[in-house]
C-alpha cells in the first residue's frame, strides 16, 4: 500500500502487449469512481472529519513516515499519513487511502481486478484506482460541473476547482480536462531557476516554464513540463500583472511552433493557470 505519486496524473495507461489492456483498465476506473462518489454523496462534509465519516473503526493518525505519503493498514484498521508533507498532499494521501480501504470492501471489483491483472501490474493499477476514488471524493461531478458551468473551461475555472476541493492545482487539472468538453488544452505555468546550479542566479535567473498541462479528451496535444513561455506570452504578462488576461494567442510549444488559441491566463499566487483553447479542428498532429 505505498503511494509514491499521490497526487500524479490519473490518466488511463497505455496497455502493455498482452490484454488485458485497457478495457479491463477503463472498467474498473468506472467502478471505482462510482464507488467513490457512492461514498462521498453520504458525508456530512468534505473536510479531514467528515472524509472519514463512513469508515467504521478505522482510525486516523498523523505521523512523519519519511518518503512515504500514506498507508492504510487493514488488519490494524488504521489509515497513516505523513504529517511532513504539504496539507493538501496530505488531503489528497488521505483520500486515496480511503478509496484503498473501499477497494477492500468491494469483493466483487477487487477479485476481478486479480482475474484481470497479476504481480507488479495489479499494484500499479490499483494505485491508479485509488488514485481515480480520491480525485471523485474531493471533487465530485457536480463540483466540477459547476465550475465548468459558470467559468467556462478556462484557466478560472482550473483555479476555482482547486481553490474549493483544496486540492493542488495539477489534480484539479486532470479532473477538469476529463469533464471538459471543447478542444482545450489546460497548464499550470510557474517560476522556476534557470540555472540551478548557479548560486549566483537571483530572480532574475527565473524562467517561466509549464508545470503540467492535460487536454479534454481527444485532445492530442500537450506542453512538456519544462517548456518555456515567451515572455511576451499572455501567460507571463498575467504573472507580471498580477491581472487575468483572456486573449487570442497561441500555444507555446516547445519546437517554437505557434498554434492558434484562446488563451485564458489566471494568475494564482506565483503560478498562472492556463486554457488554451485550439481551433476546433486542428489539422496536425501531435507535438509535444
Ligand atoms: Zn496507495
Amino acid at each position: 500500500m505505498s503511494d509514491v505519486p499521490a497526487d500524479l496524473p490519473t490518466r488511463p495507461e497505455t496497455g502493455t502487449d498482452s490484454a488485458p489492456g485497457p478495457d479491463a483498465l477503463a472498467a474498473a476506473r468506472a467502478r471505482m469512481r462510482t464507488l467513490a462518489t457512492g461514498y462521498a454523496a453520504a458525508l456530512p462534509g468534505r473536510d479531514t472529519h467528515s472524509l472519514m465519516h463512513g469508515l467504521d473503526g478505522v482510525q486516523l493518525t498523523f505521523m512523519p513516515m519519511g518518503d512515504r505519503d500514506g498507508a492504510f493498514d487493514p488488519e490494524h484498521n488504521v489509515i497513516l499519513i505523513n504529517s511532513r508533507v504539504r496539507p493538501e498532499r496530505q488531503r489528497f494521501t488521505l483520500a486515496h487511502e480511503i478509496s484503498h480501504a473501499l477497494l477492500l470492501g468491494d469483493d466483487d471489483l477487487l477479485s476481478d481486478l486479480h482475474d484481470a491483472f497479476e504481480g507488479d501490474r495489479l499494484e500499479q493499477v490499483i494505485e491508479t484506482l485509488c488514485n481515480v476514488g480520491a480525485a471523485a471524493l474531493l471533487m465530485p461531478t457536480d463540483l466540477i460541473a459547476g465550475m465548468l458551468a459558470r467559468f467556462g473551461p478556462t484557466g478560472r475555472a482550473l483555479g476555482e476547482l482547486a481553490r474549493r476541493a483544496d486540492v493542488s492545482a495539477s489534480t484539479a487539472l486532470y479532473a477538469l480536462a476529463e469533464h471538459t468538453d471543447a478542444p482545450v488544452l489546460y497548464a499550470v505555468c510557474a517560476l522556476t531557476r534557470a540555472g540551478r546550479d548557479d548560486p549566483d542566479d537571483g530572480p532574475a535567473g527565473k524562467v517561466l516554464t509549464v508545470r503540467v498541462s492535460g487536454g479534454a479528451p481527444g485532445v492530442k496535444y500537450s506542453l512538456r513540463p519544462g517548456t518555456p513561455v515567451p515572455d511576451d506570452h499572455p501567460v507571463a504578462v498575467a504573472l507580471d500583472t498580477r491581472l487575468p488576461i483572456v486573449q487570442d494567442s497561441y500555444v507555446p510549444f516547445r519546437s517554437g511552433r505557434r498554434m492558434p488559441a484562446q488563451v485564458d491566463a489566471f494568475p494564482d499566487r506565483q503560478r498562472v493557470l492556463v486554457s488554451f483553447r485550439l481551433p476546433d479542428r486542428p489539422a496536425a498532429r501531435d507535438e509535444a
